[in-house]
């Protein structure tokens, strides 16, 4: 008795309860729907091993690939106030605010900014997060931005933003719209001091983003098939009442009616970026 309960009974709770194959190990393509293993994965940047497709990736795992042995500094974001508008849906705007911030990866709001050399050159970049809250831009995230393009120009470094949103934070009403025009405006400073300013649009770039800072780079480049377009597919389709073109609002149907300028693999994107800043920063080099 004392063999079987004291022995065999721990052995056999520590065998069933022994976590060999933790549930996240493997994950399925939306896209081709085959299985992928987590850890290949992650190793090829969140790219579909079997058919490509690009998921979305969030900042803190993109960056490390993009800057110079993966080394950058992050930068908080400047404080805003929390709940402007005391604003309540289902849930109040305060607790969803904490429950994303408690998620979230080097950051407090929707945008990551790091700075960092690229290619052995100052760079900042501002990418924003959409699993925070669907990428959307608030106070936060406009302030975040004037801040990237004012270390940009005092760092005489170029900017390069990752976009990826479902528009404006609707829980902040006007003053989500109010970083329409701010985000402008700091993208006018980095291009007044003579600096690049690149957007990499990415899987979706809609809404208020879209009508604002991800349109004005002096070059856009956009990840394969990434969504990018101001209202969705559906919405202009229930407007217009009219049957849309295959691959509407995609990346690769951007670039063929002159929306982007490439459309670059993820696994290009550093070495595409560093080209495309040589070439507008020193075009004596390149040629
Ligand atoms: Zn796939």
């Amino acid at each position: 008795m004392n063999w079987l309960t004291n022995f065999v009974r721990p052995k056999l709770r520590a065998l069933v309860n022994r976590k060999e194959t933790p549930e996240n190990l493997w994950l399925k393509c939306p896209k081709c729907e085959q299985m992928l293993f987590m850890r290949d994965w992650e190793a090829n940047q969140e790219v579909c091993t079997h058919c490509g497709h690009h998921m979305r990736i969030r900042p803190l795992k993109r960056l490390p690939h993009l800057f110079d042995e993966g080394k950058y500094e992050l930068h908080p974001l400047p404080k805003v106030p929390a709940d402007p508008l005391k604003f309540r849906d289902t849930e109040r705007y305060d607790a969803r605010l904490k429950k994303a911030q408690a998620k979230a990866e080097g950051t407090t709001d929707a945008l990551v900014v790091a700075s960092g050399l690229m290619g052995n050159r100052m760079t900042v970049i501002a990418a924003l997060d959409f699993g925070f809250m669907g990428g959307s831009m608030g106070t936060a995230v406009g302030e975040g931005l004037v801040m990237a393009a004012e270390l940009a120009v005092a760092r005489k470094a170029p900017l390069i933003v990752f976009s990826a949103s479902g528009g404006a934070r609707m829980q902040e009403g006007i003053l989500s719209l109010m970083q329409l025009t701010r985000t402008t405006i700091a993208v006018r400073k980095v291009k007044g001091a003579g600096l690049p300013y690149i957007v990499v649009l990415t899987d979706p770039t809609t809404g208020g983003v879209s009508a604002s800072f991800a349109m004005l780079g002096d070059i856009h480049l956009a990840e394969p098939d990434a969504i990018i377009g101001f209202a969705g597919p559906r919405v202009i389709q229930d407007t217009i009442r009219q049957e849309l073109p295959e691959g509407f609002q995609r990346s690769e149907y951007l670039l063929e009616h002159g929306m982007v300028d490439a459309v670059v693999h993820r696994h290009k994107l550093r070495e595409t970026l560093m080209r495309m800043v040589t070439l507008l920063m020193d075009p004596l080099v390149v040629a």
